[in-house]
């Protein structure tokens, strides 16, 4: 785990990402830079997000961390884990039991990496700035302590 690593932030990527699933249908970030002081993700998108879009996506992701949701792990095997998620971010040598990251009953998602145990230790959740080019939408972000 590299030293810029934060669980918090990382935990934070999970819950942006169904959100912005379940707000756009556009799907998941592809590409994410994670670290602590600020982090940004990627998506397929068709323009740039309105300031109303964003004030709904904070105050979304801040109602899911504030209910406090178990964070937990599950183990799938691969043939059945393929069926319900894309497996595309994986690392090749993930195996044939694949890590199920649920975020209480709001997110599951395959991950291998190190989460916060529960949800109101990610902090409160702001957007710094969201920017479209060449079809990318990037949405920058960052916790506030509590
Ligand atoms: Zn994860």
């Amino acid at each position: 785990m590299s030293k810029s690593y934060d669980p918090r932030m990382h935990s934070a990527e999970h819950i942006l990402n169904q959100t912005m699933v379940r707000m756009f249908n556009k799907g998941r970030s592809f590409s994410a830079h994670i670290e602590k002081k600020k982090s940004k993700c990627d998506y397929h998108f068709d323009r740039n997000l309105t300031s109303e879009e964003i004030e709904k996506i904070q105050s979304v992701v801040n109602e899911v961390i504030s209910q406090d949701l178990s964070v937990k792990e599950e183990f799938l095997s691969r043939k059945f884990a393929e069926e319900i998620f894309n497996l595309e971010r994986l690392p090749e040598d993930a195996g044939d039991k694949i890590r199920i990251i649920k975020i209480g009953g709001y997110d599951s998602c395959p991950c291998s990496g190190v989460h916060v145990s529960s949800t109101k230790e990610i902090g409160e959740f702001k957007i710094i700035s969201t920017d479209f080019d060449n079809s990318v939408l990037r949405v920058r972000f960052k916790l506030v302590e509590n």
